[in-house]
């Protein structure tokens, strides 16, 4: 397809990963440049400076993975993963007695996935680095970029850092193509208002997430691998709390990763806790069972030294500028996590921007013979009109699916429309 291009991708994420590899996949020169130090490397801090978090993983994503062409990633992926069914509702009972009541996603069994997003991560990051025409920069953050010129500037972080009262080392690179992958607060897409009109609207909303573990039961090892999991493995479980809910997410180790999703006010409440035995009453009371899963102590722990993290919601347009760059994933449409499709819809930005790429680069070629660059103008722009409203419609239902996880689950209404669907 035409002359050799040279492309950039900010972000060595789950998105900027997977988007190399497609642009590698077509014979390009592709450079990755990412502001941290190799995720491989074990003394990488991760994203959330805790574990690893588990995501859900749907057929958008694998889709997108499937259509990348190699074979050796899919099966990794889908051996790295454990089916959810559905949901599991935790609750108690007027008598205090405690409830698990399974709400299957799909009257045909499809589940979605649970997989370490580290490890998905890592692997993508395994299969560029056997492809001769992909080199990776780490360490190195964008600090600017002349999209008319096409020219960017990263700053060098030896070591991962800069030390104090040295200046930086500053590197100029050139490029065709720019691909940004640098999640919500892109320093691409920064960049990129300045040469064209972004209509951008950032939301914060009133909810804070910390992570917590659930260990793996102590195997027996005969044990089969339903053993290892204290409650069941093949459920997206929730305790749902009407104002805020705890979720676990099964891990392949046994473990599960939960995540406790409230409003700041909480948050303050349970920091405030001098005696130490607040954190465990609050959990009792509002989400029975889970401090015979997660002893008091662990849990109290947890809850202080895990970070207390914002969750942010983006809308931008358009998400291109000319022939010269374009965002994709969290950088183009960071998403609250209720929906579990943020990872999953920028997955799919790569499958559908490839998709149009190629396309237009066919049409030209038969037609007009080989200018990548107005190509590529026609595509992005084509891409931009394609994807936003899908975009947007995809941030909202993530905003609204919290009311359903939190609360409506709980429901008579929920429970009537669910009877009448069953029968
Ligand atoms: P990121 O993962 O944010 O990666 C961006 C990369 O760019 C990082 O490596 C960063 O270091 C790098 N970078 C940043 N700035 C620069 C710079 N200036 N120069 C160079 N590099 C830079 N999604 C799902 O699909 N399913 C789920 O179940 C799900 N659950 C979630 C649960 C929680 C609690 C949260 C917070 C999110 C969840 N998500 C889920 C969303 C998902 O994590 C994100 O959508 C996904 O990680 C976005 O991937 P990305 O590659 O676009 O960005």
């Amino acid at each position: 397809m035409g002359l050799k291009q040279k492309i950039l991708v900010v972000g060595a994420g789950p998105v900027g990963s997977l988007a190399a590899l497609y642009a590698a996949s077509r014979g390009d020169k592709v450079e990755i440049y990412e502001l941290r130090s190799d995720l491989r490397d074990p003394s990488t801090t991760p994203l959330n400076f805790t574990r690893s978090i588990n995501l859900a993983l749907s057929e958008r994503g694998i889709n997108a993975m499937r259509h990348a062409g190699h074979q050796k990633l899919i099966d990794h992926v889908m051996g790295a993963t454990i089916p959810m069914r559905g949901r599991m509702i935790h609750g108690k009972r007027a008598d205090g007695s405690l409830y698990e009541e399974p709400q299957d996603y799909d009257a045909h069994g499809r589940c979605i996935l649970a997989i370490d997003r580290g490890g998905l991560n890592k692997r993508l990051l395994d299969i560029l680095d056997e492809m001769p025409n992909v080199t990776f920069f780490f360490n190195h953050k964008l600090t600017g970029a002349d999209f008319k010129n096409n020219k960017a500037w990263f700053e060098v972080r030896e070591n991962g850092s800069v030390s104090q009262g040295q200046r930086p080392r500053e590197i100029e690179v050139d490029f065709d193509f720019m691909i940004g992958a640098d999640g919500a607060h892109s320093a691409v897409r920064y960049h990129m208002m300045k040469y064209t009109r972004m209509d951008y609207q950032q939301m914060y909303i009133d909810t804070l997430w910390c992570e917590f573990q659930i260990p793996p039961k102590t195997i027996d090892p005969d044990a089969s691998l339903g053993s290892k999991f204290s409650i069941s493995p093949n459920y997206l479980h929730i305790w749902p709390a009407k104002e805020f809910m705890f979720i676990a997410i099964p891990s392949e180790d046994g473990s599960f990763t939960c995540t406790l999703f409230a409003p700041a006010v909480v948050y303050e409440h349970l920091e405030f806790d001098p005696a130490g035995s607040l954190i465990p009453r609050f959990f009792d009371k509002h989400f029975p069972g889970v401090t015979a899963l997660i002893p008091p102590a662990d849990l109290i722990t947890q809850f202080h030294r895990n970070p207390h993290l914002p969750l942010i919601s983006i809308k931008c347009s358009p998400h291109h500028y000319g022939s010269s760059a374009v965002i994709l994933g969290d950088a183009a449409h960071a998403m609250v996590p209720f929906y579990g499709q943020g990872m999953n819809a920028g997955l799919e930005d790569v499958r559908i921007l490839f998709d149009i790429l190629d396309k237009h680069a066919i049409l030209d070629e038969m037609s007009s013979g080989v200018d990548r660059a107005a190509s590529r103008a026609r595509a992005l722009a084509e891409y931009t009109a394609v994807r936003i409203p899908d975009a947007h419609a995809i941030n909202d239902l993530a905003l609204q699916n919290y009311v359903e996880m939190r609360a409506s689950v709980l429901s008579p209404l929920y429970r009537l429309r669910k009877f009448l669907e069953e029968s």
